[in-house]
């Protein structure tokens, strides 16, 4: 029967008592009917995905106001439209993505054919993270769905608003026999980690990645960890400061710095910075108006801790601009400190808020050193009208994605694969990036019964082999 795993998509909801095997056990059963193999059936699903998100609009972005104050316009362009473009990409391909790839096959296997077919995995979980509660939440189940999959996602308890309505609007529009939508925090995600997935995707923070990560070992259960880091911005004394200094700014304090892909901090020359930061300034006031605190397009920091967090490392370097940080209003302007130590906590711990703090370099030579020396990040970006500097400094630091004179780009090309390199996650997804993660690629041969040619059989005396 069906009806344990309604029940405990309800009491996901209401905070009862999730029974995450007997969800599993449903989901399964259904995964084996062979519905989800149907394209026309994972069609619909994808549709009726994108019907929720157009049914509901005004919902969401005022749900995602709630959360992290976002803009309904930041809402709708980094959130909504971004799921639009996902599901239509999807759609568009899933024919092709999902069909048999042909590949050659050897004389000694003729005659015959080769090909590869991909297949679902099964059932699959995506837990989500708080800072784009929606997106970081759905972008991942596209792929599940045009795969194949049943899945469960998790949204983060962190955007509460959000996580709330996702959890009553999906099952209205999804198959439930398929997908349930499961709200809690570490007792409900930790008892979904029991479960034996057939592939995981997490996003958020390496710690947690990590009890990801072990949850699924004692079961093989593939993982993707999109995970976080301290992704450098490079600036060139050659960089155009005015178009650059718009871009950092936006990187950076879109969604109150609370990106996992915004720049972390500067990496420039003194002179650089001594142009780049009041063109930074400028930006900001051109942005947010004199005080950010009452632009209604300038997001708050998730909650009090985390506030907290962030005020803390105004300790850590002398404040350029912005600086105002309060508490209870879970506002943090937009800042830029100077003269930081690289051992103060703010160029040790991933910032994701809105401090950027400047590293000044004596010799602009000394980049790569700086980056390599820390862990590998997940996103890298350098300014410079010079493409040999560029291509070098890609060439020689390792990153999970890169931008040259841009922040964040990247994320739009549905067929760049997202994802981290060592600590920054493992995996990627996105366009059909995101379709393979969750897809078995079976090889298949399919042989004749022509020329059953003896050779290979024993008793081997008498045949002659050319090994
Ligand atoms: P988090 O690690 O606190 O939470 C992520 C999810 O894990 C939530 O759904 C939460 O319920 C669950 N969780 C929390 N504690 C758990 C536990 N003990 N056991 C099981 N599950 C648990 O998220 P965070 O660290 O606050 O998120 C910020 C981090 O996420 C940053 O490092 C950021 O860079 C990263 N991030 C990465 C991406 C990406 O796409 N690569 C996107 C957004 C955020």
């Amino acid at each position: 029967t069906l009806e344990p795993q309604m029940a405990a998509n309800l009491d996901g909801g209401t905070g009862g008592e999730l029974n995450a095997a007997a969800l599993m056990a449903g989901l399964r059963t259904y995964f084996r009917s062979g519905t989800t193999a149907d394209l026309a059936w994972r069609r619909q699903q994808l549709s009726q995905l994108r019907r929720m998100l157009s049914d509901n609009e005004e919902q969401f972005l005022q749900a995602l106001r709630e959360d992290l104050n976002k803009a309904p316009q930041e809402g709708y362009t980094t959130e909504v439209s971004a799921l639009y473009g996902d599901i239509d990409h999807a759609l568009k391909y899933l024919k092709k993505w999902a069909g048999k790839r042909r590949v050659s096959t050897p004389v000694i296997a003729q005659p015959g054919r080769s090909y590869i077919q991909p297949e679902p995995l099964g059932v699959v979980l995506i837990i989500g993270a708080w800072n784009y509660p929606l997106q970081l939440l759905l972008s991942p189940l596209v792929p599940a769905i045009a795969a194949g999959n049943c899945a469960v996602v998790k949204p983060s308890e962190l955007a509460p608003a959000t996580s709330k309505l996702v959890t009553e609007l999906l099952p209205r529009y999804l198959d439930n026999d398929a997908f349930a939508c499961v709200e809690g925090a570490v007792p409900e995600t930790t008892a979904l980690l029991e479960q034996r997935w057939d592939h995981i995707l997490y996003t958020g923070g390496g710690a947690v990645g990590k009890i990801v990560m072990n949850a699924a070992a004692r079961h093989l259960t593939p993982v993707t960890l999109e995970l976080g880091g301290k992704s450098p911005c490079i600036v060139a004394d050659d960089a155009n400061i005015d178009v650059a200094a718009r871009r950092i700014a936006w990187g950076k304090f879109t969604n109150a710095g609370q990106t996992c892909v915004a720049p972390d901090y500067l990496l420039c020359t003194k002179a650089t910075a001594d142009r780049l930061l009041p063109a930074i300034e400028k930006a900001v006031r051109e942005m947010f108006g004199d005080d950010p605190g009452r632009s209604a397009d300038y997001g708050r920091i998730v909650n009090r801790r985390h506030a907290q967090r962030l005020a803390d490392y105004l300790a850590d370097g002398d404040v350029v601009f912005g600086g105002r940080v309060e508490i209870e209003n879970r506002y943090v302007a937009p800042t830029v400190l100077r003269n930081v130590g690289v051992q103060a906590p703010v160029m040790q711990e991933e910032i994701f808020g809105p401090m950027l703090p400047v590293i000044e370099l004596e010799d602009f030579g000394q980049v790569e050193a700086f980056v390599n020396g820390r862990e590998k990040p997940l996103a890298l970006y350098v300014f410079t009208r010079n493409e040999h500097l560029a291509d070098r400094i890609l060439s020689h630091c390792s990153s999970g994605n890169a931008c040259v004179n841009d922040c964040m780009m990247f994320m739009t090309a549905h067929d760049l694969p997202f994802g981290g390199v060592g600590p920054s996650g493992m995996g990627a997804y996105h366009g059909e990036h995101g379709f393979k993660t969750f897809s078995h690629f079976k090889a298949v041969m399919k042989r004749s019964y022509l020329f059953d040619l003896d050779l290979r059989y024993a008793p081997f005396t008498g045949k002659k082999f050319k090994l």
